[in-house]
């Protein structure tokens, strides 16, 4: 199964999609990966995932990542009685320590120190800011707080704190659990949330030691003011729209979307535009007309990924969310002016390497070539990257012999990414190039592809090699 559009599609995992057939349905609607969000999954809910997802990749022989969420130091209130409750300008509402389930009056608010750190006047933001209170009074076991913005409180919803000193860390001991958890199940992607600093990025790999990449979640005033350092050490970033857009006035948010995009690119990292963005498909079988320009924006601005929220993990049209994120994304990257706008974005080389250079080299011949494909042989996935980071014309095959790399792959933009044993020479990796590219769809007899790979093969790092060849009789290259 091949794509037809270079932009991945990320779809969270939740009570919408509990089922094999679901789960197996939205990637023939178009999911190229699959988050998990531990703030709301326990490890029996991961391990049923991966398993499934692992069954659907193996019956469809396609590479399907899993991108797994870290709750990180997200304040979150407790459950409700009901499931949610109604709160109304001006009615007082607690927050306390009380493991009770929550009613119209009261909520546990399961931090203590967030209790004892909170002072008369604080804002108190819930649900991405939806739901406005400020404190009026406080005891170290709870916040009585007056209602500002009215709305609905349902289980576990996010709180920001805008205007309180929180004494927490990034990485949580539920966090330290999840990851463990998550990489025993072998995930390919960790996101963390709430970066503040390269240490926080550093801290998770430490403990990943390789066995999945990380990807930082930018929402985050801090993170934003050392964002180049963050980027560095990170494997992806994520634009992690809702909680950005609360502690950040909401107009900033567009630009700042368009800068960590740029800086991300520069640097050769994968990036992913999240949160709101077929908000409405989650009640609606159709979207808005501002949620389809949304969309096509992120595609226009070249990002690897775009991922759906609650909109695939608890809409009622978890299906039709990402066909039409799909559709919005083919028919943006068949418009006219989509190449114009990509090859205007492309900056300088973040590094002068042979690798990067034949990453531009490749993308040139196969432009004034009018090839097929671009073909990487790819150990680590770097070549791939490297290759992707020049938004080429032509598609990325990638050829690998590691099955955790074309998994990792698969939230990278424009690659197809196939498992298969390392080349043993020339002739093996120019022969295989060309019979993958036929069979799978990129051109037919006839047609030119690019190959790129490093010598000696199975070499992590030594890409040094561009050729041209021919799909020919059989998927061999005829003689030049
Ligand atoms: C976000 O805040 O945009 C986000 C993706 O994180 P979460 O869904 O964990 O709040």
């Amino acid at each position: 199964m091949r794509r037809s559009r270079r932009v991945k599609i990320i779809a969270t995992l939740g009570p919408a999609t509990v089922d094999k057939a679901v789960i197996a349905g939205l990637v023939r609607a178009g999911a190229d990966v699959f988050r998990i969000n531990m703030s709301h999954t326990d490890h029996a809910g991961l391990a049923s995932y991966v398993r499934m997802i692992r069954e659907i990749e193996n019956d469809m022989s396609r590479p399907i990542a899993v991108l797994v969420d870290l709750q990180g130091p997200k304040l979150r209130i407790g459950a409700f009685e009901e499931g949610s409750v109604h709160v109304r300008k001006g009615d007082v509402f607690v927050f306390d320590s009380d493991p009770k389930p929550g009613d119209a009056t009261r909520v546990r608010l399961p931090h203590p120190e967030i209790l004892a750190a909170l002072k008369v006047n604080d804002s108190i933001l819930i649900d991405d800011g939806r739901v406005r209170l400020h404190v009026v009074e406080t005891t170290p076991e709870r916040a009585h707080a007056v209602v500002d913005v009215a709305g609905r409180l349902s289980n576990r919803k996010g709180v920001s704190l805008p205007d309180t000193e929180i004494p927490i860390t990034s990485m949580t001991n539920k966090d330290r659990a999840d990851l463990d958890a998550a990489l025993k199940e072998g995930v390919d992607w960790v996101a963390i949330s709430f970066v503040q600093r390269p240490e926080d990025v550093i801290e998770v790999k430490q403990i990943t030691q390789g066995r999945a990449l990380v990807m930082a979640k930018i929402e985050k005033p801090q993170a934003i003011s050392r964002l180049e350092d963050v980027i560095e050490v990170s494997d992806a970033l994520m634009v992690a729209r809702g909680d950005l857009g609360v502690e950040v006035p909401l107009e900033r948010v567009p630009g700042l979307q368009k800068r960590i995009n740029r800086s991300a690119r520069r640097l050769g990292k994968p990036v992913v535009i999240a949160t709101q963005m077929l908000e409405s498909m989650i009640l609606s079988p159709l979207p808005t007309r501002a949620e389809v320009s949304d969309v096509a924006t992120a595609v226009f601005e070249g990002a690897d990924a775009v991922m759906l929220s609650a909109e695939s993990a608890a809409g009622q049209y978890p299906h039709e969310a990402v066909s039409t994120m799909s559709r919005i994304a083919e028919e943006v990257e068949t418009d006219a002016i989509y190449r114009s706008i990509i090859n205007a974005q492309r900056g300088e080389l973040p590094n002068p390497t042979s690798a990067d250079a034949i990453a531009v080299a490749a993308r040139d011949v196969a432009q004034t070539l009018h090839s097929k494909a671009i073909i990487a042989w790819t150990s680590s996935g770097s070549t791939a990257l490297r290759i992707a980071r020049e938004r080429p014309q032509s598609p990325i095959l990638a050829l690998t012999p590691k099955r955790d790399t074309a998994r990792r792959l698969a939230l990278v933009w424009g690659v197809h990414a196939l498992q298969t044993r390392d080349a043993t020479d020339i002739e093996d990796m120019v022969g295989r190039a060309c019979e993958y590219s036929e069979s799978e769809g990129f051109g037919v007899v006839g047609d030119r592809v690019i190959i790129v790979a490093g010598m000696p093969f199975g070499t992590p790092g030594a890409t040094n090699m561009i050729r041209i060849a021919h799909l020919g009789e059989q998927g061999c290259p005829p003689k030049d």
